[in-house]
């Protein structure tokens, strides 16, 4: 499934048109781009594509895979890079997965809470979550509804062991990625709304290769870019 070949020079100039776009953007929407955070989503594409990328300044990686991660970190993460889990996580997996990574982007129920809490507790970490909303109710996706996020947020707070460091969403695939600003407003707005001053939720992680625009647009603080920088995934 991992291409063996990696276009190190092609990855490097995929950085730079990305970090110029997100500049763009952000100034266009009166936003620094120093607030928006690329996570390179590394998933599919062989280490050498994270050593790459690292080379070309990235240090925020996203992975979706904790099996195919623990592959492609036997020889450890370049220096001062960040890990990401983006995607769903089986409870059954959190403790190899907490082991590796910085931050988990998924979290959407409380049994899920209820692990992580444990395991994090049990080697004294504080980790990073983000609680992954299901903003457009699609069936077929990860995340909470909006409803239920209070209640979840709730239940990660009640733990030390946890920070809620922010909210997740995966926009729908729409043929004009503007059409996808409904949903990363609401995104924003529910965080407006859960957000306290002791837990400000600070982390929006919102928007891909094709809708980060509309993402930074719309207030991301992470976005999560795989094939823009890495290539298709074939
Ligand atoms: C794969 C993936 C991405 C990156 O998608 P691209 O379209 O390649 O940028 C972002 N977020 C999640 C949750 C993913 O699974």
């Amino acid at each position: 499934m991992t291409r063996t070949t990696v276009d190190a020079h092609q990855i490097a100039a995929n950085v730079e048109r990305l970090r110029a776009r997100v500049a763009d953007v952000a100034e266009t929407h009166g936003r620094s781009p120093a607030d928006i955070t690329v996570i390179a989503v590394s998933k599919t594409h062989p280490r050498e594509a994270i050593d790459a990328a690292w080379s070309a300044g990235v240090r925020d990686f996203g992975e979706s895979r904790v099996q195919e991660l623990r592959e492609k970190i036997r020889e450890p993460m370049p220096d001062g890079s960040r890990l990401h889990l983006i995607g769903q996580l089986q409870t059954n997996k959190v403790r190899d997965a907490l082991r590796l990574v910085d931050v988990v982007h998924a979290v959407d129920r409380e049994r899920l809470v209820d692990v992580l809490a444990r395991e994090a507790e049990r080697i004294a970490l504080r980790l990073d979550v983000l609680l992954q909303v299901n903003i457009a109710r699609e069936a077929q996706k990860g995340g909470c509804t909006p409803d239920d996020a209070g209640e979840i947020l709730a239940l990660i707070k009640a733990h030390s062991s946890l920070n809620a460091a922010g909210l997740m969403t995966i926009a729908p695939n729409v043929d004009d990625p503007e059409d996808t600003r409904p949903t990363f407003r609401a995104l924003r707005l529910l965080r407006d709304r859960l957000a306290t001053p002791d837990v400000p939720l600070t982390m929006l992680s919102m928007g891909m290769s094709n809708d980060f625009p509309a993402a930074i647009a719309e207030g991301a603080t992470h976005i999560r870019v795989g094939s823009a920088i890495f290539g298709s995934r074939g």
